[in-house]
């Protein structure tokens, strides 16, 4: 792991949060419905009072995000209380070491890697503040006013509806989901494709839902169509030898990263690659610390780097530091269904203009939560201290 060395700042306070916000309209995917809208947070203080941010991906299974609370609460937050860190990276490494042995035993490597992924965005913005700059400076990056974005979760129901209210919001790049009825997949990608405007452009997210036969013979149909990429086809353990018969065949290019857990898997990616597009998640595995040596790597390699994400207002914006400290030629995810927990989570929240995203230029995150709004919606709260 790269390591970024800053004054050292020791963690005398920490707090985790879990909030869930209630929707009208559900959140459909190929593997499951989101009811509600959770979000899992993380802050950290040191003694002089600098503070820093984190989330910690919760979407499922409906019931994960305060058994992620729970686990910083128990386990994670000890081992770091009152130690003193001068880089990001040690604290990750110490987490990660530490909670080995717990994650052989309880066969829980999503949840103890999400929530060190929280932390670890936490701790970076921790550092940024007490180094003054924004996070993306800290991470390596030039200066820069936005970020290129898309708008992101779109249901299968009323696609094009939803698609032309994103665009009334900003958005000129759309992704829906599909991996449904394969009719009714067509037919979304048929209107939305037919209602583009100039310089417009769309990617479809199957979610992990086809096997390789079915995806054969869909992506056959899909020839006539221009589409930015086409996300999970299959699920992510298949075996390289099958995601190279489909991206051999299909011609737009595939994507997936974001249910990658490890640095072999995205080295895997890398050699002989079949992927268009790679979309690490921050908050669900390897936080900033880890990801960022990868998505200069997914460039490296000629390929497409795209942070993925879909919660709330926290890791979106460590999502778009990120992708404006590396560059290239990505776009960041940002969900476009309703959840108070983006805006009130991430304040001010950025604008979104002619598909780009604004970039906070004060220190770290650059964003904070607007507590005193959303304490209703709490579901778990925990403070602890040395
Ligand atoms: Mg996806």
């Amino acid at each position: 792991m790269e390591k970024h060395i800053f004054p050292p700042l020791t963690i005398k306070k920490a707090e985790v949060f879990v909030f869930r916000a209630p929707i009208e309209t559900p959140v459909r995917t190929s593997f499951g419905i989101m009811y509600d809208r959770p979000a899992v947070l993380v802050r950290l203080e040191d003694s002089d009072g600098t503070y820093g941010w984190g989330e910690v991906w919760c979407n499922f299974p409906a019931c994960g995000a305060e058994h992620r609370g729970r686990l910083l609460e128990t386990v994670l937050l000890s081992l770091i209380l009152g130690k003193t860190f001068e880089s990001p990276e040690d604290a990750i490494h110490l987490l990660t070491t530490k909670s080995h042995v717990l994650r052989l035993q309880t066969d829980e490597p999503g949840p103890i890697a999400q929530s060190i992924a929280g932390l670890d965005i936490a701790l970076w913005d921790m550092f940024a503040r007490r180094a003054g700059k924004p996070l993306y400076s800290v991470l390596g990056g030039e200066e820069k006013a936005f970020v290129p974005a898309y708008a992101s979760g779109i249901n299968p129901v009323d696609t094009l509806k939803i698609v032309e209210r994103c665009r009334d919001e900003g958005f000129t790049a759309f992704k829906f989901k599909i991996g449904f009825d394969a009719a009714r997949d067509m037919r979304n990608i048929e209107d939305v494709s037919a209602n583009l405007q100039k310089g417009e452009g769309f990617a479809i997210d199957v979610n992990q839902a086809w096997d390789l036969p079915f995806a054969l013979e869909f992506t056959s149909r899909l020839r006539d169509y221009s589409i930015l990429w086409l996300e999970e086809p299959l699920p992510c353990d298949t075996h390289c030898s099958q995601w190279k018969i489909l991206a051999a065949h299909c011609q737009v290019p595939l994507a997936a990263g974001e249910n990658f857990r490890s640095e072999e898997t995205y080295r895997e990616a890398f050699a002989d690659p079949w992927l268009g597009v790679i979309q690490p998640d921050i908050c669900k595995w390897g936080g900033l610390s880890r990801t960022l040596p990868i998505a200069k790597a997914i460039l490296k390699a000629g390929i497409r780097y795209c942070p993925h994400y879909l919660g709330g207002g926290i890791g979106l914006l460590a999502s778009a530091h990120l992708l404006a400290a590396v560059g290239g030629d990505g776009t960041l995810e940002v969900d476009i269904n309703p959840n108070p927990l983006r805006p009130l989570l991430a304040d001010p929240y950025p604008q979104v203009k002619a598909g780009n995203f604004s970039l906070p230029s004060a220190p770290g995150l650059g964003v904070i939560p607007q507590l005193g709004e959303i304490t209703s919606l709490r579901t778990f709260y925990k403070e602890l201290s040395t």
